[in-house]
């Protein structure tokens, strides 16, 4: 066996060693970092904007983890902020309120956009939200607690509310345009909204929240607007 391989299964031992959950896995200074997937990974709006009427209530998450293929694009600047923290040796997962019907699917179609491995359940997992009273609640934090996260990137509320749970460090990654048109629900709470009491903060506080590069909950805003796909006909 050469050099090289020999230090390169030593390489991948130590990594799986990290990762068995054998004491404090970050002494090394490897960070663990979190995504969350739709509007920050994925633009997959267009999977919702089209459910079949025999799909919406309640959503089909099993057909929906078979759309992503047809009707997502990659948000390129999340994709690079993952091949960063590849490219540095961090480790990367993914938590997803999607439920995890076939979301072997959506694995595949990740790990064929990433260009690296996404497996569910090893680096990608299926947190959907909890229900108490009439409300839905985020359950990613324990997730986040499990896999000892130093950081986590979401686009919603939801994640920013569940990393502080977690004692993770939360960031914002700004919602596309047309989805917050879409579904403006769970992003400064309801900016297209902006006049009650549950969803106080207009478009304009939007724009300053963006500029101050911090938001509601005190987290950090990722400061790059994303204006979206590029027309592969142009
Ligand atoms: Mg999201």
């Amino acid at each position: 066996m050469k050099l090289s391989q020999i230090l390169r299964t030593v390489f991948i031992a130590a990594v799986l060693l990290l990762n068995a959950g054998c004491g404090p896995v970050n002494e090394a200074g490897i960070l663990r970092v979190g995504f969350d997937i739709d509007d920050t990974v994925l633009l997959s709006r267009d999977i919702f904007v089209n459910l079949p009427a025999d799909k919406r209530s309640p959503i089909d998450f099993a057909w929906v983890n078979l759309q992503d293929r047809q009707m997502s694009k990659l948000i390129t600047p999340t994709a690079e902020l993952i091949h960063f923290f590849n490219a540095h040796g961090h480790q990367v997962f993914f938590i997803t309120a999607r439920p995890g019907d076939n979301g072997d699917t959506l694995a595949a179609f990740l790990t064929e956009q990433l260009g690296f491995p996404v497996i569910k359940n090893a680096n990608l997992f299926f947190e959907p939200k909890q229900t108490l009273g009439d409300q839905r609640y985020t359950t990613k934090h324990r997730r986040m607690k499990k896999l000892d996260l130093d950081l986590y990137y979401g686009d919603s509320d939801t994640d920013i509310i569940a990393a502080l749970k977690a004692g993770v460090h939360p960031v914002r990654v700004v919602r596309h345009q047309s989805s917050i048109d879409q579904y403006g629900k769970n992003f400064f709470g309801d900016t297209t909204d902006g006049t009650t009491i549950a969803a106080p903060f207009s478009d304009l506080d939007k724009q300053l929240f963006y500029r101050a590069s911090v938001g509601v909950f005190g987290e950090s805003i990722y400061p790059i607007i994303w204006p979206g796909p590029t027309d592969e006909t142009e």
